[in-house]
C-alpha cells in the first residue's frame, strides 16, 4: 500500500479534492454561482426591459397628454381671442348669446364664457356665472400687466368641483385696460378621459402653473386641486426621449416622470408613472426567478448535502472499516508476536513438546519440537503422523501407560513416568504430562504432551533405593535390609513354628590387612569374603554386610533342636572353609580367616536386636578363643559380654580416678646380659576386678578415643619414673613407651612428646617410642614424616610386633628407626617351628644390614634365648628374664644389677645366617 507521504504534495492536494467532502462543496459553489449569476443577469435584463418599457410608456403618455391639453388650450385661447376681437371691434359691446348661437363660442356644456369690465364686474356670461365680480381675483389683477392669465383652481358652488379661469385682457381703443374675457372650465376636464388602468393607482397626470401651483393633479382616481411644488424642480433639466425615475416631491412617490412646458399659457403638463407599479410585474417575475433560483439552490444544496452526507457516511464507514482493519492488524500483530514468542519458547524448550491430534483413535503426533528430536533421536518428520505410543517399543502395557490412556479417554490431564525407547533402541525414562487442548466450543481437539527425560534422575533414584538397602562395596544387603529380612524371617518362623539362625561373622586380623596393605586391598578382601559367603548359602538366605569387616547371615531353618543345630553347624563349617581358601591380593598371598558367632530364634532371642547382639557376643567369644572358629551363643558368653560392657563404661571414669599404673619389663643385652632398657606397659588397677591387662581395654580405649588421654598419661608417667630412677642414682637406661594409632594421628604428637620430656626433665635419649608395624606401614606417606618429626625431638624409635604385618620392606630404610622388635608369636615358636625361626633369622639379618638393633619379645625359655643368642639377636625381653613388674620391683632389679647367666657361644651366627 502506498502511503500518503510517499506522494508529492500536488498529487496529494488533487487527490484530496477528489474526496467527496471537498469536491461536493466546490461543485455546489460553482453550480450556485452559475444559477445565481444567470438568475441575476436575467433579472438585470428584465429590469432593463421593464425600465425601458416604463420609460417609453411615460413618454407616450406624456406626448398624448400634452397634445390633448395643448388642443384644449388652443381652443380656449381661440375663443378668448375671438371674444377680445369681438369686444374691441364692437367698442365694448358684445352679445354672447348671438355669438353662441352662431357657434362661435365653445360648447357651454363644458366651458363658461364671461366678460368682466375694468372694475371686475361680470358684465356678460354664457351661462349663469359662478362669480358676479372678479375684482379681487389674482388672475384679474394680473391682466393689468399681462395679456393672459390662468387662475388657480377655484372652488365652485357645486361641492368638489373646481374651476380654472383662462383670461385675456380686453383693451379699450386707447389701449387702456377695459376688462377681461374669461373662459372657465372644470379643472377635472383636463385629467378625465384617462383610464386608471393605463395610469395605474399611483400614476400621475397634472397641470402645473409656472407659479408652482398645481391647477389639477390626478393620482389614480384621486383628484387634487391646488397644492404647491417647486416648478423648477418639477421640470426635468433634460427633457429627452427617455424619462427617468425621479422622486416626486409633492407626494414623495418615485415615478417615471415627464414634464413639458406649454407656451400659450404659463403652464406645464406633468405625467408620471409609478415605478413600483411599472416594475411590479417584473418584480413578480424576478421574485419568481429568485424563488426558483433559491429553490434550485436549496434543492442543489440538499442533493449535494445528501450526497455529501452519504459520502461522509461512506468515508466514516471507510474510516471505521480502516480503523477496524488497523485494529485487526494490530491485534493480529500482537497475536502473531505472542504466537512467535510461544513458538520460539516451545522450540527452545528443553522438554520435548508434542501436539497430538485428538480426533483420531491413535492420537497421531502433529507437531514435535527440537527437544523431542534431541531426546528421542527421531526427526520431527519421522514422528509426525505416527501414534505417540510408538515410543513405547514392545512395552505397551506399562502401568504408567494405563494412566495416560485413562486420561485420554476421560479427556483430562494426565501424568506418568513411562519407559520409552530412543531411535537407536536405548531405553529412557519419560516423565510424561498430557493436557487437553480445547476448541472454541469447548471440545477437545488436541492434546499437548510434555516429555521430560528423567533417566538420570530415575537411575539416581534406583541407585539411592539400592544404596538404601544394599552395601555399595559388596552388593550384599546392608543393615537396613538385614533388619527387614531378619524381622521377616522371625515372623515367618513364629508363624510356622520354625527357627532362624543369625550368624555374626568377623574377618580375623582384617585391621592388619587394611592397615598394612592399604584400603584397596582391604576392600578387595571384603568383596571376596562376601562372594564366598553367598556361595555357601541358599538363595533364600540373607547375607548382609554390617560395615567394616562384619557380616551377618540370616538362615531360616526347620526341624527339631538337634537337626537345626546340625544344619547350622554344617553351614558354618562350610563358611569357615570357604573363607579360608588362600588367595592373592595386591601381589601378596593371603589366607583370610574369620570368626563366627551363632544365635538361634527363639531360644537365644525373641527379636532381631537380641538375636544380633547375642550372635555378636558369640563371635567375640570365638575371637577370644583364638579366631578362625565358630561359637554358639551360651549363657557363659552372655556373662562375658556383660562384663565387657561394664568394663567399657567404667573405663571412662578410670582416668579421672587415677586407676591406671605402669609396669616395667626389662630389656637385656644378650652379649653382656645386663639390663639396657625397659618397656613401660600399662595396667588398669580396677577397684573390684583387680589388675586388668592392656589387651582387655586398649581396644575400647582406641575405639572411644580415650587412648589419646591415656597415652599422654603413660608417656608422662614413664618419663617421670625414669627420671626418678636416675635421680635415685640408678643406672640411666632408655624407657620404651607404646604408641597407639590414634596417638600417632595427632598433628602435634611431637609437641606432646617434647612436653612430657620437658616436664619430667628426662633427656630425650632416655626415651624410646614403639610404633607397631601395622601403624607404620599402613600409610608410609604419613608415617615417614611423622617418624622424622618424632626423631627430631631426640628420642629413639622402634618398630613393635615386627613380622606380623605385611610390610613392604623397602620402606624400612626410609624410617628413622633404631630398633625392630620381633613379635612374640615368632619367638614363641622359634624352637618348634622352622618357619618362625627362619623369619626371626631374616628379621635379624635385615636389621643388621640396615644398622638396626633387634629386640626379641616374649622370650620365655633358655632354648629360645640360646637360639636368639646364636642368631646374633641384640636384646631380649620376656618372662625368662623378668615379667613386667612394678616400679619399685624394677628399681630393685636395677639396683642389684640383675643379669642373664653367662652363655657359651656355640655358633658363628652371622656365618649361619649367610
Ligand atoms: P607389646 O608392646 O608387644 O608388649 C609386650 C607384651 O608381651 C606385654 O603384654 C607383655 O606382658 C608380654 N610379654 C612379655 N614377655 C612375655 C613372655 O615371655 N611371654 C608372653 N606370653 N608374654 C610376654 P601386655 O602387657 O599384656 O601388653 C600387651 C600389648 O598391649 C602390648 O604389646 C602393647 O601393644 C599394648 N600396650 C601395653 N601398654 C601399652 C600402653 O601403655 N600404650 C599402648 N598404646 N599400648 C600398650
Ligand atoms: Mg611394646
Ligand atoms: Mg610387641
Amino acid at each position: 500500500m502506498t502511503r500518503d507521504f510517499a506522494t508529492p504534495p500536488l498529487r496529494r492536494g488533487l487527490s484530496r479534492i477528489a474526496e467527496p467532502y471537498v469536491l461536493f462543496p466546490i461543485v455546489a459553489a460553482i453550480l450556485l454561482a452559475v444559477v445565481w449569476g444567470s438568475t441575476l443577469s436575467v433579472i438585470k435584463v428584465e429590469y432593463g426591459t421593464a425600465d425601458r418599457a416604463a420609460s417609453q410608456s411615460t413618454l407616450e403618455l406624456a406626448e398624448t397628454y400634452e397634445a390633448q391639453v395643448v388642443r384644449v388650450l388652443r381652443e380656449i385661447d381661440q375663443s378668448l381671442k375671438f371674444i377680445k376681437f369681438a369686444y374691441e371691434s364692437g367698442n365694448g359691446r358684445i352679445d354672447l348669446a348671438d355669438l353662441k348661437s352662431k357657434g362661435l363660442l365653445p360648447p357651454d356644456l363644458v366651458f363658461t364664457v364671461a366678460i368682466a369690465n375694468a372694475r371686475g364686474d361680470i358684465v356678460a356670461s354664457s351661462r349663469a356665472p359662478d362669480m358676479t365680480s372678479v375684482a379681487g381675483q389674482e388672475f384679474f389683477t394680473e391682466l393689468r400687466n399681462e395679456p393672459v392669465s390662468v387662475s388657480r383652481p377655484l372652488p365652485t358652488r357645486v361641492a368638489g368641483e373646481w374651476k380654472l379661469h383662462f383670461n385675456r385682457r380686453l383693451d379699450r381703443a386707447d389701449g387702456s385696460f377695459a376688462g377681461a374675457a374669461i373662459v372657465s372650465v372644470s379643472a377635472t376636464y383636463f385629467v378625465s378621459g384617462y383610464e386608471t388602468r393605463k395610469l395605474g393607482e399611483s400614476g400621475v397626470l397634472a397641470i402645473l402653473g409656472r407659479d408652482g401651483i398645481f391647477r389639477v393633479r390626478r393620482t389614480g382616481d384621486s383628484l387634487y386641486f391646488g397644492g404647491v411644488t417647486s416648478y423648477r424642480t418639477a421640470m426635468p433639466v433634460d427633457v429627452d426621449d427617455s424619462p427617468a425615475v425621479t422622486l416626486n416631491r409633492w407626494d414623495h412617490v418615485r415615478r417615471y416622470t415627464s414634464a413639458r412646458e406649454l407656451y400659450d399659457f404659463p403652464l406645464a403638463v406633468i405625467v408620471g408613472l409609478s415605478e413600483a407599479e411599472q416594475l411590479a410585474p417584473t418584480d413578480d417575475r424576478v421574485n419568481t426567478y429568485l424563488w426558483r433560483a433559491a429553490e434550485g439552490s436549496v434543492a442543489l444544496i440538499l442533493v449535494l448535502a445528501g450526497l455529501g452526507w452519504m459520502a461522509w457516511k461512506l468515508t466514516q464507514t471507510r474510516v471505521k472499516a480502516y480503523r477496524a482493519l488497523q485494529d485487526e492488524i494490530d491485534i493480529r500483530q500482537v497475536a502473531e508476536h505472542a504466537l512467535n514468542l510461544r513458538n520460539r519458547a516451545i522450540e527452545s524448550s528443553v522438554n520435548a513438546i508434542l501436539i497430538l491430534d485428538a480426533s483420531l483413535q491413535s492420537y497421531p503426533i502433529e507437531y514435535a519440537n527440537p527437544a523431542f528430536e534431541a531426546i528421542t533421536g527421531y526427526q520431527a518428520g519421522e514422528a509426525i503422523g505416527r501414534g505417540f505410543e510408538f515410543l513405547l517399543g514392545a512395552e505397551h502395557d506399562q502401568a504408567g501407560m494405563q494412566e495416560i490412556r485413562h486420561a485420554l479417554r476421560e479427556r483430562r490431564e494426565g501424568h506418568a513416568v513411562l519407559r520409552n525407547f530412543r531411535k537407536d533402541g536405548r531405553p529412557f525414562w519419560n516423565e510424561f504430562y498430557i493436557a487437553p487442548v480445547r476448541g472454541d466450543r469447548g471440545e477437545v481437539t488436541h492434546y499437548v504432551g510434555v516429555m521430560n527425560d528423567v533417566t538420570e534422575a530415575k537411575s539416581y533414584e534406583e541407585q539411592l533405593a539400592h544404596q538404601a538397602n544394599f552395601d555399595s562395596l559388596t552388593g550384599l544387603a546392608n543393615r537396613n535390609l538385614l533388619q527387614d529380612r531378619l524381622h521377616q524371617a522371625i515372623a515367618t518362623a513364629r508363624r510356622d513354628a520354625g527357627s532362624v539362625a543369625a550368624v555374626f561373622l568377623d574377618v580375623d586380623n582384617f585391621k592388619l590387612v587394611n592397615d598394612s596393605l592399604g584400603h584397596d586391598v582391604g576392600d578387595e578382601l571384603l568383596k571376596v569374603v562376601g562372594e564366598r559367603l553367598k556361595a555357601c548359602v541358599r538363595e533364600s538366605d540373607t547375607v548382609a554386610r554390617l560395615g567394616g569387616d562384619e557380616f551377618v547371615l540370616v538362615l531360616p531353618t526347620k526341624g527339631d533342636a538337634a537337626s537345626i543345630e546340625n544344619d547350622v553347624i554344617g553351614v558354618v563349617r562350610k563358611l569357615l572353609a570357604q573363607v579360608s581358601h588362600p588367595l592373592v591380593l595386591g601381589d601378596r598371598p593371603i589366607r583370610p580367616t574369620c570368626s563366627l558367632g551363632v544365635s538361634l530364634f527363639p531360644q537365644d532371642g525373641e527379636d532381631a536386636a537380641t538375636l544380633l547382639k547375642n550372635a555378636d557376643a558369640a563371635m567375640y567369644r570365638a575371637k577370644e578363643l583364638g579366631r578362625n572358629r565358630f561359637q554358639f551363643f551360651t549363657s557363659d558368653v552372655n556373662d562375658r559380654i556383660r562384663r565387657r560392657l561394664e568394663l567399657e563404661s567404667s573405663l571412662r571414669l578410670a582416668l579421672e580416678r587415677d586407676e591406671f599404673e605402669l609396669h616395667y619389663q626389662p630389656q637385656v643385652n644378650l652379649r653382656e646380659g645386663g639390663i639396657v632398657g625397659v618397656e613401660a606397659l600399662v595396667r588398669w588397677n580396677h577397684p573390684q576386678k583387680g589388675l586388668i591387662g592392656p589387651s582387655d581395654f586398649i581396644g575400647f580405649a582406641e575405639e572411644s578415643g580415650l587412648i589419646v588421654q591415656l597415652g599422654d598419661w603413660v608417656l608422662r608417667r614413664a618419663c617421670a619414673q625414669n627420671k626418678a630412677w636416675q635421680e635415685e642414682g640408678l643406672p640411666a637406661i632408655p624407657i620404651s613407651v607404646n604408641m597407639s594409632a590414634r596417638q600417632c594421628e595427632q598433628d602435634d604428637i611431637d609437641q606432646v612428646v617434647a612436653r612430657a620430656l620437658d616436664e619430667s626433665g628426662l633427656m630425650p635419649k632416655y626415651l624410646e617410642l614403639e610404633i607397631t608395624e601395622s601403624i607404620s606401614m599402613a600409610n608410609p606417606e604419613q608415617s615417614v614424616p611423622l617418624m622424622w618429626r618424632l626423631k627430631e625431638t631426640g628420642v629413639a624409635l622402634s618398630i613393635d610386633d615386627f613380622g606380623t604385618g605385611f610390610s613392604n620392606l623397602s620402606y624400612l630404610k626410609r624410617f628413622p628407626v633404631d630398633r625392630l622388635k620381633i613379635d612374640l608369636s615368632f619367638v614363641r615358636e622359634i624352637t618348634t617351628d622352622p618357619g618362625s625361626l627362619a623369619i626371626s633369622e631374616a628379621i635379624i639379618t635385615l636389621s643388621h644390614s640396615l644398622n638396626l638393633q633387634v629386640v626379641a619379645e616374649g622370650v620365655e625359655t633358655q632354648g629360645q634365648l640360646e637360639l636368639l643368642g646364636d642368631r646374633n639377636c641384640d636384646l631380649i625381653q620376656g618372662y625368662y628374664f623378668s615379667p613386667p613388674v612394678t616400679a619399685d620391683a624394677f628399681a630393685a632389679l636395677l639396683r642389684e644389677d640383675r643379669r642373664l647367666p653367662p652363655r657359651k657361644i656355640t655358633h658363628d651366627a652371622p656365618a649361619l645366617i649367610m
